[in-house]
C-alpha cells in the first residue's frame, strides 16, 4: 500500500532540524523580552471576516491565498495567513488597551497561504511577529527596527540589508492613487491580467506584481514618497534620523509597498545575502488605522513578521550543532544485569542524566557499537560477572579511558561525573 504524504507546500520539521528552531525561538523570546515585549498566543483559526477587513479584500492574500472553509455551523473560517489581525483582535476582545493602551506583544507560530510552492515559499510557514500598539512616535518605528536587526544579528546573520519607505496616510494616498491611475491608463496593454484588474480595484497593489513586463512599466510610475503630506514627511524624517543616530544603515526603496493594505507611514523589509529582494527575511510597518478598522479605538500600531523558514535557511549553524547525544549508555549483559540496568537507567534519567540502554541482549561488541552510533559520552559496562564482583566499568568514550566503579556508589559517582561533564555535553 502506498504511504500517505504531507499536503503540498506543508513541510515537516524533523528532529535533527528542531534544534535550530528551538534556538531561534528561545533567542527571540529572550531578546524581545529585553525590549519589553510579552508573548501572546493566539488561535490558528479565525473568522474569515477578520482577515478581509484587516488585510484588505483586494490583496493577493485575501483574494487568492487564504485557506477558507464553511464550518459546520455555517460560518466561514480561515487558517490565519498572518498574525497582526489576530493579535489586534485579541487586544480588542480582551480590552487590553483599557488598563494601558501601550502593548508590546510578540507571538511565534505557523501561518497559511496557498501560494505556489517554490524555494523559500511554503503553504504553511512560520513567523515570529512583534506588534507594538499605542505609540505613534517615529522613534518607536526606529526602535522596533533596531530590535529586529539586533535579533537577526544575534542569531548569527550577517550581510543584512534594511530597506525602508513611507506609505503615507489616508490624507496623502488618494492624490497618489489618482496620479498612479493616470500614469497606468493607456498602458493597460502592457500589463498582466491581474494588474489590469488591480487598476480598478486597488491600484497600489500593482507594486506587488512579480510579472517582469509589469515591473518595467511600474519602474517608471510616480513615487508615493513624492506625494506624502508634511505630517508623514516629518515622521519619516525622524525615523531616518533616529536610525542614523543609532548607526543603523538602510536604503530607501520607494517601490516597496508590502502586500497588505493596512500599512501607513513607515514600511520596512530586511533581506539577507543570497536570498535576494523577492525573498525578504522580515518585513513590517506602521498601521495606524488598523485598530480602528477592526472596530477598536483610534490606537496606532507598528509591527513586523520574520519568516522562520527563510531565516533558518540562512543560519550559519549546522543541524549537527544541535544534535542531542546521550550522556550515558548502559551496556548490560545477562539477565540480572539487564534488570539492574533497567532500574538504573530510568533513575538516572529522573536525575537529569540522559541515559540509554539496549534490551536486545546482544553481545558487548554490538552494544558498544550502538553506544558509538548514538555518540554517547560515557558507557557503563555491566555484565553478570561484574555484578557478582560488585563492580561495573565506566568508559569515557571520548578519551577512551575506563574506570572501575563499585556497585554501591555507582549512582552517585555517575551523577557527580555527569555534573562535572554536563558543561561539556549540555547544549
Ligand atoms: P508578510 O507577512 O507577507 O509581510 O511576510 C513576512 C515574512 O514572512 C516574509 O518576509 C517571509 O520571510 C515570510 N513569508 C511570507 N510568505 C511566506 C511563504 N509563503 N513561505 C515562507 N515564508 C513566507
Amino acid at each position: 500500500m502506498e504511504i500517505i504524504t504531507a499536503v503540498k507546500g506543508f513541510k515537516d520539521i524533523l528532529p535533527q532540524e528542531a534544534g535550530k528552531w528551538r534556538y531561534i525561538e528561545e533567542t527571540a523570546r529572550k531578546i524581545f523580552t529585553e525590549f519589553g515585549f510579552r508573548e501572546i498566543r493566539i488561535p490558528i483559526l479565525e473568522k474569515t471576516e477578520l482577515f478581509k477587513r484587516g488585510i484588505g479584500e483586494t490583496t493577493d492574500i485575501v483574494e487568492k491565498e487564504m485557506y477558507t472553509f464553511l464550518d459546520r455551523g455555517g460560518e466561514y473560517l480561515t487558517l490565519r495567513p498572518e498574525a497582526t489581525a489576530s493579535v489586534i483582535r485579541a487586544y480588542l476582545e480582551h480590552s487590553l488597551y483599557a488598563a494601558d493602551p501601550v502593548a508590546r506583544l510578540f507571538t511565534i507560530g505557523p501561518m497559511f497561504r496557498r501560494e505556489r510552492p517554490q524555494k523559500g515559499r511554503y503553504r504553511q510557514f512560520h513567523q515570529i511577529n512583534a506588534e507594538l500598539l499605542g505609540l505613534d512616535d517615529p522613534r518607536i518605528d526606529a526602535e522596533i527596527i533596531i530590535m529586529l536587526i539586533h535579533f537577526l544579528k544575534s542569531v548569527g546573520l550577517s550581510d543584512l540589508s534594511l530597506e525602508i519607505n513611507s506609505l503615507g496616510c489616508t490624507e496623502c494616498r488618494p492624490p497618489f492613487k489618482e496620479s498612479l491611475i493616470g500614469f497606468l491608463q493607456g498602458k493597460e496593454e502592457g500589463l498582466c491580467g491581474d494588474c489590469r484588474r488591480r487598476l480598478i480595484t486597488n491600484p497600489l497593489r500593482v507594486f506587488d506584481c512579480k510579472v517582469e513586463q509589469c515591473g518595467e512599466i511600474i519602474a517608471q510610475a510616480p513615487r508615493l514618497l513624492d506625494f506624502i503630506c508634511s505630517t508623514c514627511r516629518d515622521h519619516f524624517e525622524v525615523v531616518r534620523e533616529s536610525l542614523k543616530t543609532f548607526g543603523l544603515s538602510f536604503d530607501l526603496n520607494t517601490r516597496m509597498v508590502r502586500g497588505l493594505d493596512y500599512y501607513t507611514k513607515t514600511a520596512f523589509e530586511v533581506t539577507a545575502g543570497s536570498l535576494g529582494a523577492q525573498n525578504a527575511i522580515a518585513g513590517g510597518g506602521r498601521y495606524d488605522r488598523l485598530v480602528k478598522d477592526l472596530g477598536g479605538p483610534d490606537i496606532a500600531g507598528i509591527g513586523f513578521a520574520i519568516g522562520l523558514e527563510r531565516l533558518i535557511s540562512m543560519l550559519p549553524v549546522k543541524d549537527e550543532d544541535f544534535v542531542v547525544v546521550p550522556h550515558l549508555f548502559i551496556a548490560a549483559l545477562g539477565g540480572q544485569a539487564q534488570e539492574r540496568a533497567f532500574a538504573l537507567c530510568n533513575r538516572l534519567r529522573m536525575m537529569g542524566v540522559q541515559t540509554e540502554m539496549d534490551y536486545t541482549g546482544k553481545s558487548l561488541k554490538s552494544q558498544m557499537k550502538r553506544a558509538d552510533k548514538l555518540k554517547s559520552r560515557y558507557t557503563l559496562i555491566m555484565g553478570d560477572r561484574e555484578l557478582t564482583e560488585g563492580r561495573a566499568e565506566l568508559r569515557d568514550m571520548v578519551r577512551g579511558t575506563q574506570e572501575t566503579l563499585g556497585l554501591d556508589t555507582l549512582e552517585e559517582v555517575i551523577i557527580d561525573t555527569f555534573r562535572i561533564i554536563s558543561k561539556l555535553v549540555d547544549r
